[in-house]
């Protein structure tokens, strides 16, 4: 057990601002984003350089004391949070706040750990540039989590998730020592990708404590369409026919079914749909481009959606005809997860499958879901073109209490839900990551060769088992 003299060590090396000991400040990290998980722990180390992460690295695993990293505590899979049994202590990194650099000639980003999304979104819109990658906690979220957690938002489809977007990394591996990976080569072959290993690792194997992150041009115009379409397979032939038409300008694409919609309109004040058609499914389309040439981005998606109705894929659609308008149209997509709480309780899978057969998935699934536990509704949004939906459960109409639901049905809809997801060739887990959540359903469903070899490189980083522990990696007995 952690005793009082192991913090005292701690606050010798630290100094008392880099190591938290009130319950009351403490409690707010212990806990996760959803509050379905909650920890203990003694203390948060929150060291304020590399070398101090490094010198923290070494004490604890000298004193046998287990890590848990920990960014903007939003993870959706339980990661950031310690163990109950307090055998853990916080390893905090948001004291690591500076944007080392910024350079527009280099495109690129230096930040420390703990720099949170919308601060480094403003730094490079001051800078003439943009960071591609956004999500609902940007105001929380810290490049180290996102790193770690590989996360991706709506722009996914053009730029890629963290793994694209990482240049360099900057850890502190669980024997303490620092790996400098923040060259940002383009080329380099010293073997085994380091970086793209701490890359989605969780905290299972060390600390990021700096990412170089890659910018791309600001915005200079957008085009903002909501496309009212009759099957998830007719949104995807609007993908495909919007790529060939505008090439890589198209920067988002976001499908949602009209139920969803519904949650929005019924729920949200102010929000009203975009078209007049209620078609079963809904697209948004975001088009951008770097200067302002001419045709604008509108006037060449409206060319596209006048293809579109030719050839029979869209039955409805407006183009926002000023930023109000798009702000709006973006305003429903970002407003789902909340219309969706006020409607009642659900089950969430953030799920992947190959792009071709998701629109069949969406469709099957939910219909298999609906079958299978009479009286729930399934239906998804999200990322088609990524192949990647936010596929929801909700509980039956009337049900006021969730979490019973969740513990009587719970499992049994999960396993139903995976076991569709493996079947179509998918994965589990597209963008939370495993976390605690999924760690169980990761052993079942892995196979004994992807197991294998996490177990084999946590081994190999971390062979006494500090950092990050009971996150991820199946335990004996579960795969
Ligand atoms: C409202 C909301 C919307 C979201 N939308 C999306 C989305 O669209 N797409 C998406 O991909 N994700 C989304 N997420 C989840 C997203 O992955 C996380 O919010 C984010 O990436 C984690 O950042 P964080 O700083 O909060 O990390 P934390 O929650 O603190 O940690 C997340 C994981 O990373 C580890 N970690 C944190 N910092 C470090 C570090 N410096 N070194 C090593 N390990 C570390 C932790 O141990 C944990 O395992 C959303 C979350 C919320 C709450």
């Amino acid at each position: 057990m952690i005793q009082q003299q192991h913090i005292d060590r701690f606050i010798a090396l630290l100094g008392p601002k880099g190591v938290v000991t009130d319950p009351d400040d403490i409690s707010p990290w212990t806990s996760d984003w959803r509050g379905r998980y909650h920890g203990a722990a003694m203390a948060i180390l929150s060291p304020a350089s590399t070398q101090e992460v490094a010198d923290t690295v070494k004490l604890a695993a000298e004193l046998g004391i287990a890590l848990v990293p920990q960014g903007g505590n939003t993870s959706m899979v339980g990661g950031a949070t310690p163990p109950a049994d307090g055998s853990a202590l916080i390893l905090s990194l948001r004291r690591m706040n500076h944007i080392r650099s910024l350079s527009p000639d280099d495109n690129l980003a230096l930040c420390e750990a703990g720099v949170i999304l919308s601060v480094l979104h403003d730094a490079a819109e001051a800078a003439g540039r943009r960071f591609p990658l956004s999500l609902g906690a940007k105001g929380s979220a810290t490049v180290g989590g996102l790193v770690s957690t590989n996360a991706g938002g709506t722009q996914v489809l053009r730029h890629g998730t963290m793994r694209a977007l990482v240049e360099g990394i900057e850890a502190v591996l669980p024997d303490g020592s620092i790996f400098d990976g923040l060259d940002a080569l383009k080329k380099d072959n010293r073997g085994y990708d380091i970086k793209q290993l701490l890359i989605g690792a969780e905290g299972t194997l060390g600390v990021v404590t700096a990412a170089s992150l890659r910018l791309v041009p600001a915005i200079a115009a957008r085009g903002v369409g909501w496309v009212g379409v009759e099957t998830p397979a007719d949104a995807l032939r609007l993908l495909r026919l919007t790529e060939e038409r505008l090439g890589d300008s198209v920067e988002g694409f976001e499908v949602i079914a009209d139920d969803t919609l519904g949650f929005v309109l019924g729920h949200i004040p102010g929000t009203r749909s975009p078209i007049e058609t209620r078609t079963p499914w809904h697209v948004l389309i975001e088009v951008d481009h770097a200067d302002l040439s001419d045709p604008s981005p509108a006037e060449r998606l409206e060319g596209a959606l006048a293809e579109a109705f030719e050839r029979g894929i869209a039955v409805d659609a407006a183009i926002a005809a000023n930023e109000a308008q798009a702000e709006a149209f973006w305003r429903i997509r970002e407003s789902l997860s909340e219309s969706e709480r006020a409607q009642g309780p659900a089950l969430q899978y953030d799920i992947s499958v190959p792009v071709a057969k998701m629109p069949a998935f969406m469709i099957e699934a939910a219909e298999a879901t609906e079958a299978t536990f009479p009286g729930t509704t399934a239906s998804s949004f999200g990322h088609l073109g990524d192949g990647n939906v936010h596929f929801h459960v909700r509980a039956p109409r009337g049900t006021s209490d969730g979490p019973a639901w969740i513990a009587a049905q719970g499992q049994a809809i999960n396993a139903f839900v995976h076991d569709a997801v493996v079947a179509a060739g998918g994965s589990i887990s597209a963008e939370h990551g495993i976390g605690q959540m999924k760690r169980t359903e990761l052993g079942r469903l892995a196979g004994p060769a992807r197991i294998g070899a996490l177990r084999a490189i946590k081994t190999a980083f971390d062979p006494k088992g500090l950092f990050n522990p009971g996150k991820l990696i199946p335990l004996p007995g579960e795969g």
